[in-house]
């Protein structure tokens, strides 16, 4: 039913969901599923939330908002997106340009042995990284995690660059967990990731996300402020930065923001792999280009550039103790309001890849849908 209809009818929706991300659109999903009323409330002029794609002026298909490389090790997310979309098998490469050499990243054997014009063994390089760490007493910050693990040098060359870029902040300066995303190998792996499903929707996410709502309201170009008095509803969901939900009433949470310089070539490659990373040169931190990542066939091609910035749309929640800290006091406001449910990357503060949100939404639903059921998402992969 239209929302135009539905309000007629006087009966009120028994879900409004604000934003048509993921975390908004497998929700929408799952209660319109179970006979429940649903429509959903979209700031931007499309669904898709930051996994939006589409086809640029040259007809190459882009992700406007970064790179989404699909990845979990969780069979419930990835069975359950699967009757939402086909896949295409890909294994995400990156390369990092460092002292004038491309070398894999994350840093694996061939990495060291390039770098350093040498020829170890697998079993040498073991030693190699353990005669270089600066063990400590306790793992906390994004500089500990590297520096225990392969010393100084190859932080420096890797990881701190970046991660200045990145977030305006020195990995000293933030959560573990961060650059524990990128892990260092002694293998010659050289893929990105090693989760057990590697695949991208063999059209598109945003076909996979028109698959997620079809038969479900969503009215785009709407911020559900400018109607949430007038269309009656039993429940909200809210997908968008949770203190701007409360007005800031503590203040900002910080979030990090990205500028997107989108560039299209006349030629069929522009590199030789997805992504190639700057962490020491230009104010950009990494090029992408899409049809590796796509599988497209196409005779130009189209690479984005990520340059982070402070303001802008809020793309990354900061891991440091004290936006934590900042966030659990949102978090309390958030739980006391029992007529709305919080949940995805920005509304939990939580630095979340897609299947993870996808894992906290069906989670979710579970609980609208029995409130009994647990809240912890089992299975998701905790990257
Ligand atoms: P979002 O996708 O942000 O959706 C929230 C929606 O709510 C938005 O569309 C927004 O417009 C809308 N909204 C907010 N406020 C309002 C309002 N007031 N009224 C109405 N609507 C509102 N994950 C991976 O797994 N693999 C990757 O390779 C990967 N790469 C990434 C690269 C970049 C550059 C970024 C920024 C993220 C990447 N991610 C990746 C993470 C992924 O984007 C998120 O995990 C996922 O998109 C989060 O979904 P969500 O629904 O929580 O949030
Ligand atoms: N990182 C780095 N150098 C790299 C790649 C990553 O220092 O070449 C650090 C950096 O802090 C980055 C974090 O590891 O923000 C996580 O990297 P990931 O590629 O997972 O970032 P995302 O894709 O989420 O932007």
């Amino acid at each position: 039913m239209n929302p135009a209809d539905q309000m007629a009818t006087g009966e009120p929706y028994d879900y409004l969901i604000v934003g048509a991300g993921f975390a908004g659109s497998v929700l929408a999903e799952r209660l319109h599923a179970a006979g429940k009323r649903v429509l959903i409330v979209e700031r931007r002029e499309h669904i898709g939330g930051n996994a939006y794609d589409t086809y640029d002026d040259a007809g190459v298909l882009i992700h406007p908002y970064g790179p989404h490389i699909f990845h979990t090790n969780s069979a419930d997310v990835f069975g359950y997106l699967s009757r939402f979309t086909e896949w295409r098998p890909y294994e995400h490469r990156v390369l990092a340009s460092v002292e004038g050499q491309l070398v894999p990243m994350p840093i694996n054997l061939d990495t060291v042995n390039a770098l350093y014009g040498l020829n170890l063994t697998s079993f040498e390089l073991e030693s190699f990284f353990a005669s270089r760490a600066e063990p400590v007493e306790q793992v906390r910050t994004s500089e500990d995690v590297v520096v225990s693990k392969v010393g100084r040098d190859l932080y420096r060359k890797f990881f701190q660059g970046y991660t200045r870029k990145q977030w305006g902040l020195d990995p000293s300066e933030l959560d573990a967990s961060v650059t524990a995303r990128v892990p260092t190998r002694t293998t010659r792996d050289d893929r990105y990731f090693t989760d057990t499903y590697q695949a991208m929707p063999k059209h598109g996410y945003t076909r996979l996300f028109q698959n997620l709502l079809r038969g479900i309201p969503v009215l785009v170009n709407t911020d559900y402020r400018e109607v949430i008095g007038v269309i009656p509803h039993r429940h909200l969901i809210y997908t968008g930065p949770v203190d701007a939900f409360f007005d800031h009433c503590y203040g900002r949470l910080p979030y990090r923001s990205l500028r997107f310089q989108h560039e299209t070539h006349p030629t069929e490659q522009f590199q030789p792999t997805g992504t190639v990373n700057y962490p020491n040169d230009y104010a950009y931190t990494r090029v992408s280009e899409f049809k590796h990542i796509t599988g497209q066939e196409h005779a130009q091609t189209s690479v984005v550039y990520e340059f982070p910035q402070a303001e802008g749309d809020p793309y990354y929640p900061v891991p440091r103790p004290e936006n934590a800290e900042l966030y659990r006091r949102y978090e309390a406001l958030a739980r006391a309001r029992t007529d709305v449910t919080f949940v995805g990357r920005l509304a939990t503060y939580r630095y979340y890849n897609m299947d993870q949100v996808v894992a906290q939404a069906l989670a979710t639903a579970r609980r609208l849908l029995q409130p009994e059921a647990p809240l912890t998402a089992p299975g998701a992969a905790a990257t």
